[in-house]
């Protein structure tokens, strides 16, 4: 009998392959305990060095659907659509980006199955069951959720939400080509009401980031705050937050870090005046290294840290700023 599959929906013309390597490790081990095999669904342009790594991830079969514009959700969609018809996944798991969302949408209306946006986390239970994490109730909690008399399970999951580690397909890979029909009735437009050119906004991409800085509400407006910009611009540290410091204005809402806002994991975090509320926490712990400064030495971000500086988050950051001045 054939095993069951856990599809990973990769998009190869995306720059910055690490958010699908994360979901394709996490199917790696979600597949063992559901004893399934993890299909990277490749949509793109054929990519050898991108096949290399999630085999590397752990992806036993790697499905290379060929498309050059990636620009059209509904498109994308279709093919997706295409191969679950001609081979039904038990689940697929999609990245939370533009693109995954749209798809995901699609194919939820086109074969009427349940979808979980914006998971945090995805289990196997004891009753062998997959039980999807995400926050609800205007990020108050953290709902389980389990998606019942679907015919496969679906999911969207939040960058860095998982690590990447190494793994390795059991039985060597497989490399196969899905040539689809493209339905050309996909999309259609039925009347034009006003054409527009539309500005994009600024793409921060705070996932690719190796160094950043987090500001918490204990820097405060004024000297500190400056210093943080002027060392991380010399350090070229991207610049990130607490919600707390987001309400005090220190920082801009698509720059916080945590439960309500984005996940990231950086080679090195270094914290300023931030307390390590456990929300903050969920967003910043798969960090490579954590640095922390803070004045209070039974603050709880200590409890995460590699390398703790009890002192004030000035001093650190005039004595960084004059090594970098001196190398
Ligand atoms: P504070 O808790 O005020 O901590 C400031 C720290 O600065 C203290 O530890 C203090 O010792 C230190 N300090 C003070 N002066 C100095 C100095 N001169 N030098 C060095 N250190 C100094 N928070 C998030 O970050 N992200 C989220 O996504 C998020 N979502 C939430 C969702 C919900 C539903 C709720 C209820 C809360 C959420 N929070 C979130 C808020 C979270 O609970 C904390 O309130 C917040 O993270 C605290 O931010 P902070 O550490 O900057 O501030």
């Amino acid at each position: 009998m054939n095993k069951k599959e856990v599809w990973v929906i990769c998009d190869l013309e995306r720059q910055d392959g690490r958010h699908y390597l994360q979901l394709v490790c996490k199917a790696h081990m979600l597949a063992k305990s559901l004893n399934a095999v993890v299909s990277a669904i490749c949509l793109g342009r054929h990519n050898e060095v991108a096949f290399e790594s999630l085999k590397t991830a752990g992806a036993a079969r790697i499905i290379h659907c060929e498309c050059e514009d990636l620009g059209n959700a509904v498109v994308a969609a279709d093919i997706v659509g295409q191969l679950i018809e001609s081979r039904p996944p038990f689940l697929v798991i999609m990245p939370a980006t533009w693109l995954g969302k749209n798809i995901a949408a699609c194919l939820s209306a086109r074969f009427n199955v349940g979808l979980t946006a914006d998971c945090v986390n995805i289990e196997v239970d004891e009753h062998n069951e997959v039980v999807f994490s995400r926050t609800a109730l205007n990020d108050s909690v953290i709902a389980r959720i389990k998606c019942q008399n679907s015919q496969f399970l679906m999911c969207t999951v939040k960058p860095d939400s998982f690590d990447v580690v190494p793994n390795s397909a059991e039985n060597g890979i497989l490399l196969e080509r899905f040539s689809h029909r493209p339905d050309k009735s996909a999309v259609s437009i039925m009347e034009i009401i006003e054409k527009r050119a539309l500005s994009r906004p600024v793409q921060l991409n705070l996932h690719a980031a190796k160094l950043v800085f987090s500001v918490g509400r204990g820097i405060g407006k004024g000297k500190t705050l400056d210093l943080l910009h002027k060392v991380a611009q010399k350090f070229r540290a991207e610049v990130v937050g607490t919600r707390a410091a987001v309400e005090s204005g220190l920082i801009e809402k698509s720059r916080q870090v945590g439960q309500s806002g984005i996940n990231i994991s950086p080679n090195i975090y270094v914290s300023f005046g931030v307390s390590g509320a456990s929300q903050h926490v969920v967003g910043m712990r798969n960090s490579r290294m954590i640095v922390a400064v803070n004045s209070d030495d039974s603050a709880p971000i200590f409890n995460y840290a590699d390398y703790a500086f009890v002192g004030d988050a000035f001093e650190v950051l005039k004595g960084l700023d004059d090594l970098i001045e001196n190398v």
